[in-house]
């Protein structure tokens, strides 16, 4: 096995993706949205399996409630007030010099939200409100990049991969966006760890089935 693929020997050892997949996998580029807990456990399995190039988009500063369950952040981020995206870049970084990582600190909004699709194979949810997931929906469906929905709260969580005009779409499964505060949250309900690192192993999976050229293995539910 070449000096490359050597840091992956694991997973190109595993049966599915082997040295094809890898390659594909090291040449993917993925767009997440979001980097709190959802996203922290996302950035952290897509930047150890080795996809070439993350661009990451959060808006929000580390916080001391945060460290029970985002994975990426600790007391030092907190003392140097560093915005998610940036302290996810620098942790993400050390675990992995050998991809490329883009850091944003920004609202998605209707505005920037085509921009940040652009280049991108695939789209990681890692947000923690409708409004925004429907915004990433419909992107998805003018862009036909598949997104990957993930959702978390108290103990439970969803997840679904997202293939425009193939697989249902955020808007057939909800109609109406819930407007903000008709939806528990995070911050009404409470949200413990496990639950996250569940929904996001799933969402580390899907992306890595399609990242590694095997979308039919893929639930389209
Ligand atoms: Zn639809």
């Amino acid at each position: 096995m070449d000096a490359v693929l050597e840091r992956y020997s694991r997973q190109v050892l595993f049966r599915d993706i082997g040295e094809a997949g890898q390659r594909k996998i090291m040449q993917a580029r993925v767009l997440l949205c979001g980097c709190g807990a959802l996203g922290s456990a996302l950035a952290d399995g897509l930047t150890r399996a080795g996809v070439g190039f993350l661009r990451i988009v959060d808006r929000d500063f580390v916080e001391l409630s945060n460290l029970q369950r985002q994975v990426l952040f600790d007391e030092q981020d907190i003392a140097e007030q560093l915005p998610k995206a940036i302290a996810a870049g620098r942790k993400l970084r050390r675990i992995n010099s050998s991809i490329e990582i883009e850091t944003l600190v920004a609202d998605i909004d209707h505005t920037n939200i085509l921009k940040l699709f652009e280049g991108v194979d695939l789209v990681l949810d890692g947000m923690d409100n409708f409004e925004t997931r429907f915004l990433i929906n419909d992107a998805a469906l003018e862009t036909r990049i598949p997104w990957i929905y993930g959702g978390c709260i108290g103990s439970h969580g969803q997840t679904m991969a997202i293939f425009p005009f193939e697989t249902a779409c955020l808007r057939c499964l909800i109609e109406e966006v819930p407007g903000p505060g008709a939806t528990e949250t995070c911050d009404t309900a409470g949200i413990i760890g496990p639950a996250v690192n569940v929904v996001a192993s799933l969402q580390v999976t899907a992306a890595l089935k399609f990242l590694a050229g095997r979308r039919d293995l893929i639930p389209r539910r």
